[in-house]
């Protein structure tokens, strides 16, 4: 898994930060791409990445502000011009249907995939056999949702020179052990799954929160998690203003990672106030409250590999 920061400003665009767009690559685990939210000109970050909008299966919408959604009607007709034909999942708080419809039929865009809209409430919004995804309602001047995305176990390996000692021939036998499934040989010798195969593999947990006041749901919501997203629109010398506004600062965010018990924390809705020179000092004032802090520009990359965040100092991306 790999996260790629497509925005990372606050509220407007900056000459350094584009507004809000998140793209969790699951290319490894399920061949395609989920974004969370779509601010504007987020297609034209796009442009500079390898990813490729028609792998894009999900995008999940925190909440309506316009540093949230102003790029989605621009990105989904480009996904149709560049070949995407599968269906689209949208997930998003009421009113975001009615918002991309309206845009798409006023602008008489036809797209050639279908679009399936959710209307998030606090639950899962969002359960196959490998993932599972639940949403809860933050604390921001509107409805803002974050979401906590879960990677369910994963089978363990398949110990093929276990299952040849044995015993077990070449084929479709070792699929049905690697499956889970117990086998009779054909000497009547009994082959257990358990016995053949690596235990699971735990899956990753990642908090992705929208636009939030310091709260107990962002706290519930990063529970535990690998990775935390969090916004740090101010800073402890601005905190008086951070509530006020529905936002967090870099300590807050570091102070919510620190009481779930999460091991990553990424700040990101980074305002335009904080130049390049001030980004070391927020990111060291988060991590005295929380050490595994990163601080996320635009384009930073991130890989979850063996149980580890990584920072991809690679820029080619
Ligand atoms: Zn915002
Ligand atoms: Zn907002």
């Amino acid at each position: 898994m790999q996260l790629q920061f497509l925005g990372t400003g606050a509220g407007m665009p900056s000459k350094e930060r584009n507004t809000s767009a998140l793209a969790l690559k699951l290319l490894e685990e399920r061949g395609t791409i989920w974004l969370f939210d779509c601010g504007e000109a987020t297609q034209h970050q796009i442009l500079y990445t390898t990813i490729r909008p028609r792998k894009i299966e999900k995008i999940f919408i925190t909440h309506l502000h316009g540093d949230h959604i102003f790029g989605l009607p621009g990105f989904l007709s480009s996904r149709s011009f560049l070949g995407g034909e599968d269906t689209l999942t949208i997930y998003g708080p009421k009113g975001l249907k009615e918002w991309i419809t309206a845009s798409l039929q006023v602008s008489k865009t036809h797209l050639k995939y279908t679009i399936e809209y959710v209307e998030v409430q606090e639950g899962v919004v969002f359960e196959d056999d490998d993932f599972i995804v639940e949403s809860r309602l933050l604390e921001h001047v509107i409805p803002c949702y974050g979401y906590r995305i879960q990677q369910k176990a994963l089978q363990g390996e398949l110990l093929i020179d276990k299952a040849l000692e044995l015993g077990v021939p070449k084929g479709p036998l070792l699929g049905k052990l690697k499956n889970g499934e117990d086998i009779t040989l054909e000497n009547g010798q009994k082959v257990f799954s358990k016995d053949v195969t690596a235990s699971p593999k735990e899956g990753f947990i990642l908090a992705v929160l929208g636009d939030t006041k310091y709260c107990e749901t962002a706290k519930i919501l990063s529970e535990n998690a690998d990775i935390v997203i969090h916004e740090a629109t101010f800073d402890h010398k601005t905190e008086h203003l951070a509530a006020s506004y529905g936002h967090s600062t870099n300590i807050e965010a570091a102070k919510i990672a620190k009481e779930a018990n999460a091991k990553n924390l990424i700040l990101n809705h980074i305002s335009a106030r904080f130049l390049t020179h001030d980004l070391e000092v927020l990111l060291n004032e988060a991590r005295e409250v929380f050490f595994d802090s990163f601080i996320a520009n635009d384009f930073s990359q991130f890989e979850w590999k063996n149980n580890k965040l990584i920072a991809v100092e690679d820029t080619n991306y």
